[in-house]
């Protein structure tokens, strides 16, 4: 047992598998297991709940940690770079829509029923078409952005927040994150999986205006403006872009 902070490292053993696990207790009454799609599995046991017992909860639902492993381990081949040909499915807001080029003289991205009409000259290659999808996102993913702020900060109104600005970027490991100068940054792949989590991120980095840590107080006042953040969190990490 390794043990970091409020987390220890566990193990239990599944036939000839290992399943180690962090676990952390914290002031709640149920017991939770989860498996990111990193393969991580994390128990949260209620305070003062043995340690004995945990392994033998942990042990009893080993099957179906190993099965949901290898349900996110089937995920891997089957997200490989987008090539921006026809037919292929892109995703806004946590829906898939089908790639269709459409030979024009004026470039254009339209959503029409379930696919994304790249209008583009006959010539253009699919870096054209890249390009296209790419500034359609961008603008799409401000002004989506924008408004579920505004949402956000109207279920928090008792925070006392003014409007932070938000800055869309493209980020290689994170979907959101806040400056010192109260900017809230959000990763532009965010605008490919649906409202439900793009709130749980802003209401994330909102929190973190307030609290700029992941201390207990930060998780209480994330839970007191957003009660089902963990259903959220979930849903975005299940989320295969
Ligand atoms: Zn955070």
């Amino acid at each position: 047992m390794t043990t970091s902070n409020n987390s220890q490292t566990h193990e239990v053993r599944f036939g000839k598998q290992r399943i180690s696990f962090d676990l952390e207790f914290r002031d709640r009454k149920r017991l939770a297991i989860s498996v990111d799609p990193d393969q991580t599995v994390k128990v949260v046991a209620p305070t003062g709940r043995p340690v004995e017992e945990v392994l033998e909860r942990v042990q009893k639902r080993a099957a179906w940690i190993v099965k949901q492993r290898a349900y996110f381990d089937q995920f891997q081949p089957l997200t490989p770079p987008r090539r921006y040909v026809a037919g292929e499915t892109h995703l806004y807001l946590g829906r898939q829509y089908r790639l269709k080029l459409i030979e024009d003289e004026i470039s254009a991205v339209k959503l029409v029923g379930r696919f994304f009409q790249v209008h583009l000259p006959a010539r253009a290659d699919s870096e054209h078409v890249r390009r296209l999808l790419d500034g359609w996102y961008l603008d799409h993913a401000r002004d989506i952005f924008d408004r579920r702020l505004d949402a956000c900060l109207e279920s928090a109104r008792s925070l006392g927040l003014s409007a932070p600005s938000i800055i869309v970027r493209k980020m290689a490991k994170r979907w959101g994150s806040c400056t010192k100068a109260g900017r809230i940054l959000l990763n532009i792949e965010l605008v490919k999986t649906p409202l439900y989590c793009i709130e749980y991120v802003i209401m994330h980095e909102l929190c973190h205006l307030k609290v700029h840590n992941h201390s207990p107080q930060f998780y209480r006042l994330l839970a007191r403006c957003m009660p089902d953040w963990e259903q959220r969190k979930r849903r975005l990490e299940s989320f295969v872009l």
